[in-house]
C-alpha cells in the first residue's frame, strides 16, 4: 500500500510539539480595551496592537454599523468589478491627505498591501535590500516577487551601504524594504540616511509604517512626518489594522504609483474588495486619530512613565534583564533563556496580566513583549510595574 501522503503533517507536527515551538490561540472574550476578558478573567492588556483604543470606540463601532446597515456585510467582490463602493474611495483620499501624497490604494490586509506593491515594484531582473528584522509579509513579498533578495544587518546603514555598493548594479531596478517601526523590538529604522543612501544608488524605498501609522508625527500620519521627509518621501505602505482600529492596508504615492498599483498589484484585483465595516471604522479612526492629538500624547506620556520605572526596576539586576532600546509602544524586556521568560509570562497571568512570552526562533532572544495603549490608566500601568518588580526579585535571586 502507498504511504499516506499526509503522514508527514503528523511528523511534522510532532517536531513542532517537541521543540517547544507549538502555538494555539486563546479567546478574548470582550470588547477591545485596555482590559479584556481572557479565559474567564479580566486582564489588563499589553499584547495588543490598538494603540489609540479606537477598537472598542463608540464612534468606529457607530461607524461599521451604519455602513453595514446601508451595504450590507461582504462588498462582494474585487474592487475592480462589485467590490467598489464610495467608502472605500473616501478612505484612499483620507490616507493621501493625512500622509501628503497624491494618491493612496487600500488593499484588504497589511499582508496583501506588502506583497502586492512588492510584486508590482519587482521582477526577477531587481534586487531588493531588507533590514534582517523586517515583518513577515516584506520578506515573503520579496521572495515571491522573484527579484534577489539581500538582508542587511538591523538598522546597519554602513551594511546597506555595503551591499548596495556590492549588488546595486548588477541589477536593473533595486528595492529598499524597511519597517519604520521594527514590530518585536520597537526601535526605528534610520529612515533619514537610508533615502540618503538610495538617491546615490538610485534605489526605491518602501517603509512599512504597520506600527508608526496613527503615532508618530505631530498629526500622526507616521514617520516621514516625524522625519520630515515629505519633500522626497519613499513609498509609504501602512496597515489599517493597528492603531486605525480595523483591518486592512494601503500604499501611500504619487499618483502614476497608485495608478500602477491599481494595474498590476495582484493581491489587489484578484482579491475581495475590503468589507464596507472594515473600510469606515478605519475611515472614522483617521478622523479621530487626526482631531484627537492628545490621545497621541497620553500614549506617550505612558510609554515614558513605564519606560522610566521599568529602568528603574531592573537596573540593579540589569545582566539578566534588560530593556531593550524602543521608540515606540512596543516595549520588550530581554529575558536569559525561553524557560525565564515562559515562567515571567506565568507570573503576568497570574497577577492578571496579558502580555506576549516571545521565543525564538521568533526572535533572537527571549523577551516579554509589552504594548501601550492610550487608554491604559494608572492604575493599570502600576499593577505592571508591580509584576515587572516581582519578576526582577524573583530573577535576582536566582542569581545569587
Ligand atoms: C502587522 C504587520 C503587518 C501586516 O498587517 P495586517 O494588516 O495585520 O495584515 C505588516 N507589517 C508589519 C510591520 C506589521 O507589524
Amino acid at each position: 500500500m502507498p504511504e499516506n501522503p499526509y503522514a508527514w503533517i503528523d511528523r511534522a507536527l510532532n517536531t513542532i510539539h517537541k521543540a517547544n515551538w507549538h502555538r494555539q490561540v486563546r479567546a478574548i472574550a470582550s470588547k477591545a480595551g485596555p482590559v479584556v476578558e481572557l479565559e474567564g478573567r479580566s486582564q489588563i492588556n499589553l499584547a495588543s496592537n490598538d494603540y489609540l483604543g479606537l477598537a472598542g470606540d463608540e464612534r468606529t463601532i457607530a461607524a461599521a454599523v451604519a455602513a453595514t446597515q446601508k451595504y450590507g456585510t461582504g462588498s462582494t467582490g474585487s474592487r475592480l468589478l462589485t467590490g467598489h463602493r464610495s467608502l472605500h474611495r473616501q478612505l484612499e483620499e483620507a490616507i493621501a491627505q493625512w500622509k501628503q501624497t497624491e494618491d493612496a490604494i487600500v488593499f484588504s490586509s497589511g499582508y496583501l498591501a506588502n506583497f502586492g506593491a512588492i510584486a508590482a515594484l519587482t521582477n526577477p531582473r531587481d534586487c531588493i535590500l531588507g533590514d534582517e528584522y523586517n515583518h513577515s509579509s516584506l520578506l515573503n513579498g520579496a521572495k515571491a516577487s522573484g527579484a534577489a533578495v539581500y538582508t542587511y544587518s538591523h538598522a546597519d546603514v554602513a551594511d546597506l551601504q555595503e551591499k548596495l555598493q556590492q549588488y546595486r548594479w548588477q541589477y536593473r531596478r533595486c528595492l529598499i524594504l524597511t519597517d519604520s517601526v521594527f514590530s518585536m523590538d520597537g526601535d526605528l529604522c534610520p529612515l533619514p540616511e537610508i533615502m540618503d543612501l538610495a538617491h546615490g544608488y538610485s534605489a526605491m524605498v518602501m517603509v512599512d509604517e504597520a506600527h508608526a501609522t496613527g503615532i508618530f508625527g505631530d498629526s500622526g500620519s507616521g514617520t516621514v512626518e516625524y522625519f520630515a521627509l515629505s519633500d522626497n518621501p519613499p513609498i509609504q505602505m501602512g496597515t489599517l489594522s493597528k492603531a486605525l482600529a480595523s483591518l486592512g492596508g494601503y500604499v501611500a504615492g504619487s499618483a502614476n504609483l497608485i495608478d500602477f498599483l491599481r494595474n498590476r498589484a495582484p493581491s489587489w484585483i484578484y482579491t475581495t474588495g475590503l468589507s464596507p465595516a472594515d473600510t469606515a471604522a478605519a475611515l472614522e479612526a483617521i478622523a479621530i486619530a487626526r482631531s484627537e492629538p492628545q490621545r497621541r500624547e497620553t500614549l506617550w506620556h505612558n510609554i515614558s512613565q513605564i519606560k522610566d520605572k521599568i529602568t528603574e526596576i531592573v537596573t540593579p539586576v540589569n545582566d539578566r534583564l534588560k530593556l531593550l532600546p524602543s521608540d515606540s509602544p512596543i516595549l520588550c524586556l530581554q529575558m536569559p533563556d525561553a524557560q525565564s521568560v515562559v515562567t515571567a509570562g506565568k507570573t503576568l497571568q497570574e497577577r492578571g496580566i496579558f502580555a506576549a512570552a516571545v521565543r525564538p526562533p521568533t526572535v533572537p532572544t527571549s523577551r516579554l513583549r509589552l504594548t501601550v495603549m492610550a487608554t491604559h490608566q494608572p492604575q493599570h500601568l502600576d499593577s505592571l510595574l508591580a509584576a515587572v518588580k516581582s519578576i526582577a526579585d524573583d530573577s535576582s535571586k536566582r542569581n545569587l
